[in-house]
């Protein structure tokens, strides 16, 4: 979709700036820190996401930080869709009413849960052993790395928000609710159960 697609929730100079520089450089600094070690290159990013404990020491912390966060910008740009104000339905309602009753509460708890994080991170809407659970990670990390399987996540970065609503991090999460993709959690619960 085009970056102008998500507004009027997120705005055209958002998107340009989150998908042309701050996604760019992540993809940039992983490909630089995997030409040091081709055999990191050959594995697809969930792989290096779930494995980069075991990377060698001078790339370890690049794969975590950069890699996570090609990794996640990725996945965030398919959780959002300019098919506008969609809503949960079929397995993934069943499974989110079993969890936390109704959709309105998984929304209140969902965004209080991205309220707390303190500093730069992402919550997250994960399956964990066959259950849908809430996760906050800081910086780059992802539930990926501890076996849990990303159903939907926001970014809660400042650059992910600043230039539209400052520092009301309250009234971006409100308004992200507008562009979430269901289809797509859909989707990737459905994979994920199987
Ligand atoms: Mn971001």
């Amino acid at each position: 979709y085009s970056y102008y697609a998500l507004e009027p929730f997120i705005s055209e100079q958002i998107m340009t700036l989150h998908h042309d520089k701050h996604h760019q450089a992540y993809a940039d600094n992983l490909n630089k820190a995997v030409e040091k070690h081709p055999e990191w290159g050959e594995k697809s990013i969930e792989e290096i996401i779930k494995t980069y404990d075991r990377a060698p020491e001078d790339i370890r912390l690049a794969l975590r930080n950069h890699g996570g966060g090609y990794y996640n910008h990725s996945l965030f740009w398919e959780m959002m869709s300019p098919k506008k104000k969609q809503v949960p339905s079929g397995e993934v309602l069943v499974a989110i009413k079993r969890q936390f009753t109704d959709v309105d509460s998984f929304k209140k708890q969902f965004s209080e849960s991205a309220m707390k994080i303190f500093g730069s991170g992402w919550e997250w809407l994960v399956i964990d052993n066959g259950k849908l659970s809430l996760v906050s990670t800081s910086n780059q990390d992802s539930p990926l790395t501890q076996g849990k399987i990303p159903i939907l996540v926001l970014d809660v970065w400042e650059h992910a928000y600043y230039p539209q609503y400052y520092n009301r991090r309250a009234d971006y999460v409100d308004a992200w609710w507008n562009v979430v993709n269901w289809e797509e959690a859909a989707k990737r619960f459905g994979n994920g159960m199987k």
